[in-house]
């Protein structure tokens, strides 16, 4: 028997996402950037969420969506975004570098409220309009550090291994409501947040900034290159589209093989 798909269906169709309405936390840089320039091409309407005010409106007026102008380690401060979005995209996040003994607490805290309680507080705030109509998408913007540890980074991989769970447990409750919840977990991206890196890595080894990329940055990733934004926010448009419902409680690696070790 065949599949409708088999019957010279060569490309499945695009996300049509006219009449949705999104939310992106840190969108005013890098994959977030990214993911509402990407939302709203496929017709979305945008929240762009971002403690830079500057940014998150430079996005919105790109996007024709909304700034945000919010620190969300801030509890209080999410009370202001709306509840009434179909899509929900945590991304927002930062990093700090440091072996455990040194890892100031007050960073570890920060990390956790803007990476963890954070999208935990925008899924109760968001949820029940979702359940109310019976359809909805959660996209977390993991890592490969959600998957996979590094030294140094202990509060950023306790955060993304943290938000794998709460995407599970999104998905497992969401499930009979039409809502699927899932990560995406980037290797190494070409954004604000990894040049950073680039440049602190470089000073601190003495190395040039490429042997930085090959070297460091590279080395467990098959394919040699750094993933574009724009491949990432693909990845979870695609997410929102026609045909995922039935993928949730996942996470899809994009890291150029790394967690094939
Ligand atoms: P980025 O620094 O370019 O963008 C992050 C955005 O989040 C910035 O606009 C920043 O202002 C915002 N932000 C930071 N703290 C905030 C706060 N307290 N409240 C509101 N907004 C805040 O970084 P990026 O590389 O685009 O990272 C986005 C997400 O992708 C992060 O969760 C990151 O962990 C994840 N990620 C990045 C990479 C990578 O290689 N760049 C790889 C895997 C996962």
């Amino acid at each position: 028997m065949t599949s409708r798909f088999d019957a010279g269906v060569t490309a499945p169709p695009a996300a049509d996402l006219s009449g949705r309405t999104a939310m992106v936390t840190g969108g005013g840089s890098g994959i977030g950037r990214a993911v509402a320039r990407a939302l709203a091409a496929a017709g979305a309407d945008v929240h762009v969420v971002d403690v830079d005010a500057e940014a998150a409106k430079a996005v919105a007026e790109d996007t024709g969506g909304r700034p945000h102008a919010v620190d969300l380690a801030d509890a209080g401060a999410l009370e202001q975004l709306p509840s009434e979005v179909d899509i929900l995209v945590n991304n927002a996040g930062l990093q700090h570098v440091a072996p455990l003994e040194a890892f100031p607490p007050e960073r570890f805290a920060q990390i956790q409220k803007v990476m963890v309680t954070a999208p935990f507080l925008l899924l109760r705030r968001t949820l029940p309009h979702m359940y109310a109509q019976g359809w909805g998408r959660v996209v977390n913007v993991s890592s490969v550090h959600g998957l996979r540890a590094s030294p140094y980074k202990a509060a950023y991989v306790a955060a993304k291994h943290a938000l794998e769970g709460l995407s599970k447990v999104t998905a497992l409750e969401g499930a009979a409501y039409g809502v699927t919840s899932n990560c995406v977990n980037p290797g190494y991206v070409r954004t604000p947040l990894v040049e950073g890196q680039i440049a602190d890595q470089a000073e601190a080894h003495g190395i040039p900034e490429e042997r930085v990329v090959r070297e460091v940055m590279l080395e467990r990733s098959a394919i040699k290159r750094l993933i574009e934004p724009e491949e990432v926010a693909g990845l979870a448009v695609w997410l929102c589209g026609p045909h995922t419902g039935y993928l949730t409680g996942a996470s899809l690696p994009v890291d150029g093989g790394w967690t094939a070790h």
